[in-house]
């Protein structure tokens, strides 16, 4: 009965829409009615840091028009995966929207060693922009360095460069990644004494009237106020204790405990940039993503548009409170408020049911290893100063010299392939033996080398995920595992990165325009979203996509 309502309706809508362009020449009303099948816009949605759990711990706290509204109206797909490692920002901004992993686009990990010219490269930098808004090279960057499409970039093509892409977020790197080499534009914020939303050259040449309007418009300084608990602190029972010794917490306050005086606090912590670290932030981020709506009239015609929003204090938050904080928790609830208020705002200018949302996170997070410790689970900190010692004596005493070894970064060992072959060494037989050292050592699990990744294709496993962060060109030589729960990271607050469940499994809920209701346990993977994106507009794969749609979801 249910179908056939939505049918009725559909028929009606499809009607009437029709009906609406017999005034207009023919021509124009068959565009128009192939057209009105898509969405008026596609609002992808990442919050950076979110675990799976933590739509299940705070769902009961949750409201009826944020992230239940997801549940209740559209698509849950519970059983949601990171198919690669390492699990950061970058390469999970870049994933989400090209539809692959870092084997295939190139961004393996925030920043990595470029082996051509032998230094650290930051994913999103790019010296040949200027910054625009700001005199800072935090406006110097682009998407250069990813090397395929998203799925905005098809919709550019697709159009003739008539639907828009717009990519929003406090990062850089989750504002420019997603939203792909065609866009519109990408804006991130500026904190420290400018507070400011900026984006470089690479876009435009200056900032648009409304970008300027709303930096004046001190939305940003309305925030530096205090941070409490949303709701009364005692009901938030899905949290740990608010003083405990696993959380970082702001520099000029002796506890990491509500409530915070972020105006006070913000002198010692770079003045703007403590927003970030709060879930103000991700109410700015609303206002701003409210306010691009509204002046680049995206959903307004028939031709699909794009915006691309991530929400990045969660990652902040995370990284200094740790995932079982009663500051996540309320990082959470108001998020699921902000969320609320811009499904509201589509509803009213785009339209109820004319818009298409997806929502999942770059990545998730560990619990505390200091805390997880402390309930006997096994897990710790990763010994890097004796490890460093021990290779180096190992290298000495093997190779004549420290030299043979360029950078260790990420997890990987890059070797100097120059001094490989000065020394009359065969390249795999180096590899096989410094894996073989490093497996040795406390917390290290599993070693793999460029050589085995290159030669040999593996189906399941942290194997899998390895050989799918894998790139040929910008990886490095020996590849290393920590065993599960081992962080390089200090004794408070979360970090993530790794092929673990707790990194890997994440949201991932479609609602609105084309979307189907239900759920499924059924596994899916990151690399997905893209092509299901693009098959419900009905436009190419992006470029490097190995993803499969998810067609249970699309209606
Ligand atoms: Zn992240
Ligand atoms: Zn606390
Ligand atoms: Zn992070």
């Amino acid at each position: 009965m249910k179908n056939i309502i939505t049918l009725a309706a559909a028929l009606f809508l499809f009607i009437a829409c029709g009906a609406q362009n017999t005034t207009t020449d023919s021509k124009s009303q068959t565009t128009s009615l192939e057209i009105t099948e898509r969405p008026k816009l596609v609002v992808g949605i990442v919050v950076d840091q979110m675990r799976y759990d933590y739509l299940t711990r705070f769902q009961s706290k949750f409201g009826d028009g944020g992230f239940n509204r997801m549940i209740s109206e559209g698509f849950n797909c519970k059983n949601n995966h990171f198919n690669y490692v390492p699990t950061y920002t970058g390469p999970g901004h870049a994933s989400v929207y090209t539809g692959t992993t870092p084997k295939i686009h190139g961004i393996i990990g925030n920043n990595w060693y470029n082996k051509e010219t032998k230094a650290m490269v930051y994913c999103a930098s790019d010296d040949n922009v200027k910054p625009v808004g700001t005199e800072d090279e935090a406006g110097q960057m682009s998407p250069h360095r990813m090397q395929t499409t998203t799925f905005g970039d098809e919709n550019r093509l697709f159009t003739q460069m008539q639907g828009k892409t717009i990519g929003i977020s406090l990062k850089d790197r989750g504002a420019i990644l997603p939203a792909g080499h065609t866009a519109n534009a990408a804006y991130w914020f500026h904190g420290k004494d400018e507070g400011a939303w900026i984006t470089s050259s690479f876009y435009m040449n200056e900032l648009p009237q409304w970008v300027k309007d709303f930096n004046v418009s001190k939305k940003a300084k309305s925030y530096l106020k205090e941070w409490n608990t949303l709701y009364d602190i005692s009901t938030y029972t899905e949290s740990g204790v608010d003083e405990n010794t696993f959380e970082g917490g702001f520099k000029g306050k002796d506890k990491a405990t509500f409530p915070y005086d972020l105006k006070k606090l913000s002198k010692e912590n770079n003045g703007f940039d403590i927003l970030k670290a709060t879930p103000y932030g991700n109410s700015l981020t609303v206002d701003f993503a409210i306010a691009a709506v509204k002046a680049e009239n995206l959903g307004k015609d028939q031709i699909t548009d794009v915006l691309a929003v991530s929400f990045s204090a969660t990652d902040y938050v995370g990284h200094n409170f740790g995932v079982n904080s009663k500051e996540v928790e309320d990082t959470y609830l108001r998020l699921d408020k902000d969320l609320e208020r811009l499904f509201n705002y589509l509803d009213a200018t785009v339209g109820k049911g004319e818009y298409t949302v997806f929502l999942t996170a770059d990545h998730g997070a560990v619990d505390v290893p200091s805390y997880l410790e402390s309930v006997k689970v096994p897990a710790g900190y990763v010994d890097n100063k004796d490890r460093k010692e021990r290779f180096k004596t190992f290298l000495n005493v093997t190779y004549g010299t420290e030299a043979i070894v360029e950078n260790i970064s990420n997890n990987q060992i890059f070797l100097d392939r120059a001094k490989v072959k000065e020394l009359g060494l065969k390249l795999s037989g180096v590899q096989d033996a410094i894996a073989m050292e490093q497996l040795s050592y406390p917390n290290i699990s599993k070693v793999y080398t460029a050589t085995t990744m290159s030669t040999t294709s593996f189906p399941v496993g942290v194997e899998e995920l390895i050989e799918n962060g894998f790139n040929q060109k910008r990886s490095g030589d020996v590849i290393l595992v920590n065993d599960i729960a081992f962080i390089s990271y200090s004794k408070t607050g979360s970090t993530h990165g790794s092929s673990s469940n707790y990194d890997t499994h994440v949201p991932l809920l479609f609602f609105g325009k084309g979307i189907k209701h239900g759920e499924t346990f059924n596994k899916t993977i990151i690399p997905d979203i893209a092509p299901t994106i693009s098959a419900l507009l009905g436009i190419s794969f992006p470029n490097g996509a190995t993803g499969q749609p998810l067609g249970f979801v699309i209606d």
